[in-house]
């Protein structure tokens, strides 16, 4: 995939605040699992990452060595160097692929409403993150945030007032943003979500299932 086709990228403060390792777990595996399919992300992480290491070597003569080695820890994010890459499998980028335990078809989907069904992935307390597979045409039920929420599309496409969203975009919804997200005709969409507090849905119907499915 290249910048090409990628029109929605990784904020830069999303990108530092990655580097530094002060993402919630669940924030922390969209950026990767986008960083794994844009070269644009990858190159201006890496530069992050680098002024960030020249900021500690700089410092290292006046910090303890307690005090450095946390630092260093952060900078290097949750993935330290060493460890070989997960690979993608199939439409599951590396990072993620390892959290589902293989390709899509190891996924266990939970149906939500209208057809839209969910798998919320292991990651520790703090945001949540869920796949989420849309049917072509269907659209996920209007909601605001009370917080941050970042999907990344995996397959297909959806849209919403903001634009248009397909495979290796990320969206960036915060508490400013309202929004009906809807799947393209043609393809179901598959999407990764995270999100750090509950969605503040308009309608009835989801709001009285919301505490059912953690969303
Ligand atoms: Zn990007
Ligand atoms: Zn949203």
């Amino acid at each position: 995939m290249t910048a090409n086709t990628i029109q929605h990228h990784i904020s830069d403060s999303l990108l530092m605040s990655y580097a530094a390792g002060s993402l919630p777990e669940a924030f922390s595996l969209v950026v990767a699992a986008h960083v794994s399919l844009c070269d644009e992300c990858r190159a201006q992480l890496a530069a992050f990452e680098a002024v960030g290491g020249a900021v500690v070597e700089g410092e290292q003569a006046s910090m303890s060595q307690g005090a450095l080695d946390q630092c260093l820890a952060r900078i290097e994010g949750p993935a330290p160097k060493g460890e070989p890459k997960p690979r993608r499998q199939g439409i599951l980028p590396g990072p993620l692929a390892g959290y589902v335990g293989g390709d899509l078809s190891a996924v266990k989907w939970k149906q939500l409403a209208g057809g839209v069904r969910q798998a919320i992935l292991p990651t520790a307390k703090g945001a949540t993150a869920r796949l989420l597979h849309i049917p072509a045409g269907a659209a996920v039920p209007d909601h605001g945030h009370r917080g941050l929420e970042l999907t990344l599309v995996l397959q297909g496409a959806f849209r919403d007032d903001d634009g248009r969203y397909g495979p290796g975009d990320v969206e960036i919804a915060g508490e400013a943003v309202d929004h009906t997200p809807v799947a393209e005709a043609g393809a179901d969409c598959i999407c990764l979500a995270a999100t750090d507090a509950p969605l503040r849905f308009r309608g009835l119907f989801p709001r009285l299932l919301q505490p059912l499915f953690r969303i």
